[in-house]
């Protein structure tokens, strides 16, 4: 019996990096996973049966995010597997814009569409699923509140939405006992991060000098953040925004 054993939890963007390392914490901990994916559908499976080898209970969900009407057709998928949500983590996001100089105006439009708009309109209507006890967890980043990457300016905006929405969302909740929080990310060694950390001379040390704790975060490192908070043991914790980039800020 694990935590987490009798919930249904849904990770969007979970065939691959932060999100993979999420689904199978929380299935590790007994949650049956909704793997959610846009277009990495092998990804996807694997993900299900490594969590389905750890002797969990898994099943990989379709939606294109960032278009009209993309958060309906993800419950519509949901529904397919199962009926009631404890857990939502809205992990999927794209992980960086071009710098201002450069943005134009229909790039924008997507990152806000994917890393803002559609975690809003999975909750907007997620909400009649969500039972109440249930947890919500936005994957934000450190980049909202640091100016490291200044050229990541329209990505970081994308994340302080996230943020405000996770906090005032608390208070909109919180009488039903579900609580909604930000876990933010440093640098993780993902597919978003490859080209500055394996692509770009020195990029690897530089980027574990900017941590208090000397090294470069694994997904693992979130998981276990937003495992806690999905837990019991997190039922105190609301409208936070918690800091996962391994003293990144300080
Ligand atoms: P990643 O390796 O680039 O993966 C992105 C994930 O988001 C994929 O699973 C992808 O799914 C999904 N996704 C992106 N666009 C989508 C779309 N239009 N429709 C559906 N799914 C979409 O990213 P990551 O590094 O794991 O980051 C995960 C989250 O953590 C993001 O919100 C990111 O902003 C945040 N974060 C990351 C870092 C870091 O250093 N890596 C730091 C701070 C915050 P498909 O491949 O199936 O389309």
């Amino acid at each position: 019996m694990g935590v987490l054993t009798g919930r249904t939890a849904l990770v969007t963007g979970a065939g691959r990096g932060i999100g993979r390392g999420i689904a199978e914490r929380l299935g590790r901990d007994g949650a049956r996973v909704a793997v959610h994916y846009g277009s990495s559908e092998a990804a996807a499976k694997e993900t299900v049966a490594a969590i389905e080898a750890a002797g969990g209970s898994a099943f990989a969900i379709r939606a294109e995010l960032g278009r009209p009407g993309d958060a309906e057709a993800l419950w519509e998928e949901f529904d397919r597997h199962a009926e009631g949500l404890d857990i939502l983590v809205n992990n999927a996001g794209i992980g960086g814009a071009p710098p201002i100089e450069e943005i134009d105006e229909a790039t924008y439009d997507q990152v806000f569409a994917v890393n803002v708009r559609a975690p809003f309109f999975i909750v907007r209507h997620g909400l009649e699923r969500l039972r109440d006890g249930g947890r919500i967890i936005n994957i934000s980043s450190g980049l909202a509140r640091t100016a490291v990457f200044p050229h990541q300016i329209a990505y970081a905006m994308t994340k302080a939405a996230l943020d405000v929405f996770s906090r005032d969302l608390s208070k909109v909740l919180g009488r039903r006992g579900v609580t909604v929080n930000s876990v933010a990310p440093g640098i993780i060694d993902t597919d978003n991060t490859a080209e500055l950390l394996h692509g770009t001379e020195g990029g690897w040390a530089r980027a574990a000098e900017i941590s208090a704790l000397g090294r470069v975060g694994e997904t693992a490192d979130v998981a276990d953040v937003v495992a806690f908070l999905a837990s019991d043991a997190g039922r105190w914790v609301t409208g936070s925004w918690v800091d996962a980039t391994g003293g990144s800020l300080t």
